[in-house]
């Protein structure tokens, strides 16, 4: 069985096995918390890889929610995987190396299990639950044990977590070469996810007129399809996904009629949403500030570091939503001419245009 076309050429599958997590961060991506009780049957965990597998994708992210509370069946979805010839990934809050023999045992069993790699988060959010002591313990087992490492800190103006001593406590856990080798640092903005709410970032992270051609389209839209903890699958992993219905596409739980399984039906119905496509090419941010040259109404600049939160202004706002149905012709007519997509959908485009030939469109500088 292949996948449905090739038009994205890398997709993963991300697997929540649980939508609960020990912490309750404001903000959560996710709305995870310890009262959420949304979690997927191990059992519907392995027919995902399956299906995954099935069609050709390569990787599988284990993510929640936090995953490692779900420790048993982690394990057994990570074995499966690797079993599978498939490249695996955890991201987790690090609750679990509570000391650093805890972090060295879990560290062990993961990588026995056949994981390669392992993200973690920390910042002013993070530490309210869980201490910096465990996520050091977490990036110190996964070097010793030669596992490549990432750590994810939240970026805020003001942050009471301090970058650059977190920095040298993360140098002095192992020999620089193996830091280098096993280690990467990144900073990611820490995102309301309301809209019009506007966060304090560090200077030069806003998206505005001098910046936003420099925007890329999202990597994650159409390319990491995510089983959730409530079964439903989505289009992409990013923050605030839960909440936005058109980023939903399917349900890990519903039989298919057609032989085909439920990821590949997803798969199918995401990459037929020529929407879900601009934000994949074009990105959020380039598409907001489209729409204000459009309507002018529409305020945009220095408002957004993180693509998510613009993209959940497109899917929140009536007036940007209002944008591009008016114009949508004149969106995917810009894809098409720009030479940014790919044969199968030149033809709807055409349709939709009414025409042979796209006119230059205001959109036009916006896309690098
Ligand atoms: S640790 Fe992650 S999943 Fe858990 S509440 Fe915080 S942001 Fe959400
Ligand atoms: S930018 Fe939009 S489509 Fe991309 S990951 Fe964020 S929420 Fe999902």
């Amino acid at each position: 069985m292949s996948a449905p076309h090739q038009l994205i050429t890398h997709r993963n599958l991300t697997l929540m096995l649980t939508y609960r997590c020990n912490a309750q961060c404001a903000e959560c991506g996710t709305f995870s918390s310890p009262h959420d009780k949304n979690e997927i049957t191990l059992e519907t965990g392995l027919n995902s890889i399956n299906w995954a597998h099935e069609i050709g994708l390569k990787q599988v992210i284990f993510t929640g929610g936090e995953p490692s509370l779900r420790w048993a069946d982690l394990v057994t979805c990570v074995k499966h995987a690797t079993g599978l010839g498939m490249a695996t990934r955890i991201v987790s809050n690090a609750q679990w190396a509570k000391t650093p023999e805890l972090a060295d045992a879990g560290i062990r069993e993961l990588q026995e299990a056949g994981l390669n790699e392992i993200n973690y988060s920390t910042g002013d959010e993070h530490v309210r639950f869980i201490p910096l002591e465990h996520v050091l313990n977490a990036i110190q087992a996964a070097v010793n044990a030669k596992m490549p490492v990432a750590l994810m800190f939240e970026l805020r103006a003001k942050s009471v977590v301090n970058e650059q001593e977190l920095l040298d406590k993360i140098a002095a856990l192992a020999p620089k070469s193996e830091m280098d080798t096993y280690f990467t640092f990144i900073r990611s903005p820490w995102m309301p996810l309301k809209p019009d709410n506007i966060e304090d970032y560090p200077e030069g992270m806003y998206a505005n007129k001098s910046n936003v051609a420099h925007r890329t389209g999202c990597e994650s839209v159409l390319s990491n399809y995510v089983v959730q903890g409530n079964a439903k699958i989505a289009a992409c992993c990013g923050l605030g996904m839960r909440t936005v219905a058109e980023l939903q596409i399917g349900n890990a739980l519903e039989k298919t009629d057609d032989g085909k399984n439920p990821l590949q039906k997803a798969i199918e119905e995401g990459e037929s949403d020529l929407f879900l496509y601009a934000i994949h090419k074009i990105g959020p941010e380039k598409i907001v500030a489209w729409a204000a040259q459009k309507d002018p109404s529409i305020q945009w600049e220095n408002m957004y570091a993180h693509r998510c939160q613009a993209c959940m202004r497109i899917y929140r706002d009536p007036k940007v939503k209002q944008v591009i149905i008016d114009h949508i012709h004149e969106l995917m007519a810009e894809m098409v001419y720009g030479g940014l997509v790919l044969r199968r959908f030149e033809q709807l485009a055409a349709e939709a245009l009414g025409a042979a030939e796209a006119p230059e469109t205001a959109f036009s500088h916006y896309v690098t």
